[in-house]
């Protein structure tokens, strides 16, 4: 039995495969959102190890499962093992939803639309015309950037520590949408690149905390930013989401800008993963509340 559901012949598996995966909510949301419309689903996590991806998504067709996440280390390692993988995953060259459709598995990224789905449910954002500074440019940056741009965003400007990944997604975005996109060499005790950071801070609409700083147990740190700058007119997001209210998103309220929290996108994108592998709508109420719950038993 599992969250009141029966596991019968019929019940079709989710998972996730990582390595870790011993602290991800994934389980949590997914199996509190197919008990709330009474699906016969389960999802369960996978340890897997990169030497055995091949055979698991080898295991995901031959044991029919109805699809799986895919986190850390296997994001991009993924995409060799599927048979078709959609645009936006494809350009973001991460997958982290796969899909079983009749065999056929396809690879989707929902980190992004998640945000998307995020900022426009809590807020008045259009990503159309929009300029845009992302802190950082890891995967999930890569992910937020990618969608924004293929929304209509006007202006990308990437603020990184390493010149090389901050290029790289620069690339891709004038490669292959029309967004103009440029990059920062993240140095916040210089006083050109501060000088030139309050300029951009203070020219944006969406400012978007895509780095690991201040999360838990670091929950004291933020990224230095010049928050005297921000208006009420401006958005300004944290994918960290452990904390919820991170440092960098207090100041930023505090300052006077709207802000969205991380666990936003982590509801939304583990919703979208649900209607791909499901058909309906997902629950996404009653998928935040476990999420909130389990956080705040987590830090008691
Ligand atoms: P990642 O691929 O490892 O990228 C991390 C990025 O942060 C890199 O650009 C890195 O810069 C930068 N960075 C790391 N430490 C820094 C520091 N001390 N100062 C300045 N920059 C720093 O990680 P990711 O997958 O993009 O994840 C980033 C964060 O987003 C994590 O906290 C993750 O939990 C969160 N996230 C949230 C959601 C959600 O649903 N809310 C989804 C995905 C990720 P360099 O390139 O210079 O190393």
């Amino acid at each position: 039995m599992t969250n009141g559901l029966i596991i019968n012949g019929t019940t079709r598996v989710c998972g996730l495969i990582g390595q870790p995966v011993e602290h991800t909510f994934s389980p949590l949301i997914q199996n509190t959102a197919f008990a709330a419309l009474n699906l016969n689903y389960v999802y369960l996590p996978f340890q897997v190890f990169p030497e055995h991806l091949g055979v698991t998504l080898a295991a995901v067709r031959a044991l029919n499962l109805a699809g799986i996440n895919v986190t850390i280390p296997h994001k991009e390692a993924v995409l060799t093992h599927l048979d078709e993988v959609d645009q936006e995953a494809r350009l973001m060259g991460a997958v982290n939803t796969v899909v079983n459709r009749a065999g056929r598995l396809v690879g989707y990224n929902t980190d992004g639309r998640g945000f998307l789905e995020a900022v426009t449910s809590r807020t008045e954002f259009e990503a159309e015309g929009s300029k845009v500074l992302l802190l950082g440019a890891g995967g999930a940056a890569r992910a937020v950037a990618i969608v924004l741009a293929l929304a209509g965003a006007k202006q990308i400007i990437i603020a990184n520590r390493s010149k090389v990944r901050a290029w790289g997604l620069v690339r891709v975005l004038s490669e292959h949408t029309p967004v103009r996109a440029g990059y920062m060499h993240w140095k916040p005790a210089n006083r050109v690149f501060a000088k030139d950071l309050c300029k951009i801070a203070e020219y944006a609409d969406l400012i978007v905390q895509c780095t690991p700083v201040g999360m838990y147990p670091a929950v004291d740190h933020a990224p230095e930013f010049p928050f005297r700058v921000l208006q009420p007119r401006q958005l300004v997001c944290d994918l960290v989401y452990n904390p919820v209210r991170t440092k960098f998103l207090i100041a930023a309220e505090a300052a006077g800008a709207q802000v969205v929290d991380g666990l936003e996108m982590l509801v939304r994108q583990g919703a979208i993963a649900f209607e791909l592998w499901t058909g309906r709508k997902a629950p996404v109420e009653v998928m935040r509340e476990a999420l909130e719950l389990s956080l705040n038993r987590e830090r008691r």
